[in-house]
């Protein structure tokens, strides 16, 4: 088969038939409503929200990323779960119907975690929206987000929090989750603030405690 041009290669991933490709890997869920159980996590590359604590940061450059078909990465990941999370990076900078109704079409549940920074689309069973304060959520996805979780680092994001949750749809569950590398001193500060705020649930990076991806 000859190569691919590179106008081809653009033109697919446009379309959201190739995807650039960071990493796949089947794990447990460790961060929010479904904590504790076992998924398969595609990464994809591409991320230009730029937040300072990002622990993914080599996921931001998507040309590191091979173009890789969306037949291929669905063909692994039915091998491996019932349960499909695509992650990045922000998997919303590419169009995700492709990718997710092949997933669909092969009876899966298809989750997403997203700052929700691009527009919507793609068709999901969970849509986890964790916004960020440098480049705020369309409007539309807090219609249709199942779960809203925001990442404290300071004080100041309970405050965000807040914002984001008299936004979101009546139904969606409201987490709070201390960022990894100030867990510390901001968990005791979450515990109080969810105890004084029921309505909201901590959230912990479970996979981290447990040393899985
Ligand atoms: S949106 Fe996610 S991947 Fe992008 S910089 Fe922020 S934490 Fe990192």
């Amino acid at each position: 088969m000859r190569p691919m041009t590179k106008e081809a290669t653009a033109t697919r991933v446009e379309l959201g038939e190739l995807l650039p490709l960071m990493e796949e890997f089947y794990t447990i869920q460790g961060e929010g409503y479904h904590t504790g159980t076992p998924a398969y996590f595609i990464r994809v590359g591409g991320c230009d929200v730029g937040c300072h604590w990002c622990d993914v940061k080599e996921s931001w450059d998507a040309a590191i990323h091979p173009p890789t078909e969306a037949a291929a990465i669905v063909a692994n990941a039915k091998k491996y779960s019932k349960t499909i999370v695509i992650t990045g990076g922000e998997p919303l900078m590419w169009d995700m119907n492709h990718l997710t109704s092949m997933l669909k079409a092969e009876g899966l549940q298809v989750h997403i975690e997203t700052s929700g920074a691009y527009e919507l689309s793609g068709h999901w069973d969970w849509i986890c929206l964790s916004p960020k304060k440098r480049m705020l959520p369309k409007p539309r996805i807090y219609e249709e987000a199942h779960e809203l979780k925001v990442i404290i680092y300071n004080k100041s994001d309970f405050a965000f929090a807040e914002e984001h949750a008299a936004k979101v749809n009546g139904n969606c569950q409201l987490f709070l989750q201390p960022e990894w590398s100030v867990r510390e001193k901001m968990t005791p500060l979450i515990v109080d603030y969810v105890m004084a705020n029921p309505k909201w649930k901590v959230s912990l990076q479970t996979h981290k405690y447990l040393n899985i991806p």
